[in-house]
């Protein structure tokens, strides 16, 4: 199936010109849709289901640039190609600078051209898609790094603050986690690491986020989340660990448990640092009771 490129331009001739470049490409072919307008083209970028977008500077009321940055906000990461009726410099950089990965001047577009800065910008895009993972994730178990989840966190309390709703953290680690290193080996320590993450994010709502946030410890971030909602969620994730025991292929079936640190904003701390210790020394408590548990700071 070709892939579908989305065209976000108000002037239909500008459309039916660009299906008829679409023709003459040599390489790949792709389905090109079009959208009039900035409101329905920002709710095309967002559905995230064309392979790439070709967004033209002029649309009605808005422009090109208003959209690339509304679109950048929101998540978008389709790669874009900026569309400009002629060459200014300062539209092209600007374009760049909100995101665009390449642009084209309208009056010198040709068939060849077009084809291949789509491609190109289509290869860059996966290629900063891969960066990004690179940058973001563990590579072990797919989670956030540690350092995405200061960024995330630090975030997500500005934005409560401003919009005056709780957010909670929940702190997470592997019980007697060094035995299953000691008795059968780090490779399986590791594969545990991995199935115990992907049970983590089961009992998540898609709002929450999910940090591997050290060796065996794991952070949930819980959106909108007061203390009882944070609770319920350690509670969930400790019980989905427990549940069943973790097969590990062609090694051993080990009945694994976690114990859980709860802390909410505003309510156990003001700020990032104080609710990353609440949710910790609440995880000590939930340790010193007997681990596989999950404790609140407003418990101790
Ligand atoms: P507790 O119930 O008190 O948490 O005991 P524990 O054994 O889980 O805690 P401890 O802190 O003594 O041991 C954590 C172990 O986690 C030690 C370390 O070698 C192991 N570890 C940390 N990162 C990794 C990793 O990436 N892979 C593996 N296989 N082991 C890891
Ligand atoms: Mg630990
Ligand atoms: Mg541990």
């Amino acid at each position: 199936m070709s892939r579908k490129i989305l065209m976000i331009d108000d002037d239909r001739m500008q459309y039916r010109l660009t299906q008829e470049h679409f023709k003459n490409f040599r390489g790949e072919t792709f389905d090109l849709e079009w959208s009039p307008t900035y409101e329905d083209g920002l709710a095309k970028l967002l559905e995230g289901k064309h392979a790439a977008c070709l967004l033209d500077y002029q649309l009605g009321e808005h422009n090109g640039l208003e959209l690339i940055r509304a679109a950048v906000e929101a998540g978008s990461r389709m790669p874009i190609v900026f569309l400009t009726a002629e060459s200014s410099e300062s539209v092209d950089i600007e374009a760049m600078n909100a995101g665009a990965l390449d642009y084209l001047v309208k009056g010198e577009i040709s068939s060849q051209t077009l084809e291949r800065s789509l491609r190109y910008a289509l290869k860059l895009g996966e290629t900063l898609e891969a960066l990004r993972r690179l940058a973001t994730r563990d590579p072990l178990t797919g989670l956030l790094n540690r350092r995405e989840f200061d960024r995330i966190l630090a975030e997500e309390r500005e934005r409560s603050l401003r919009f005056g709703h709780p957010l909670s953290l929940v702190l997470i680690d592997i019980d007697h986690f060094k035995a299953v290193n000691d008795t059968h080996g780090h490779p399986v320590g590791d594969a545990v690491l991995q199935k115990v993450a992907g049970r983590l994010v089961g009992g998540l709502r898609d709002v929450d986020r999910a940090a591997r946030f050290g060796g065996e410890e794991f952070a949930l971030i819980i959106m909108q989340a007061d203390r009882k909602v944070a609770m319920e969620t350690a509670r969930r994730v400790c019980a989905a660990v427990e549940a069943e025991t973790v097969k590990i292929e062609n090694g051993p079936e080990l009945r694994i448990t976690v114990s859980a640190g709860a802390a909410a904003m505003p309510f156990d701390a003001k700020n990032c640092a104080d609710l990353v210790a609440a949710a910790d020394k609440a995880l000590y408590g939930a340790k010193a009771g007997g681990r596989n548990r999950a404790v609140g700071y407003d418990d101790l």
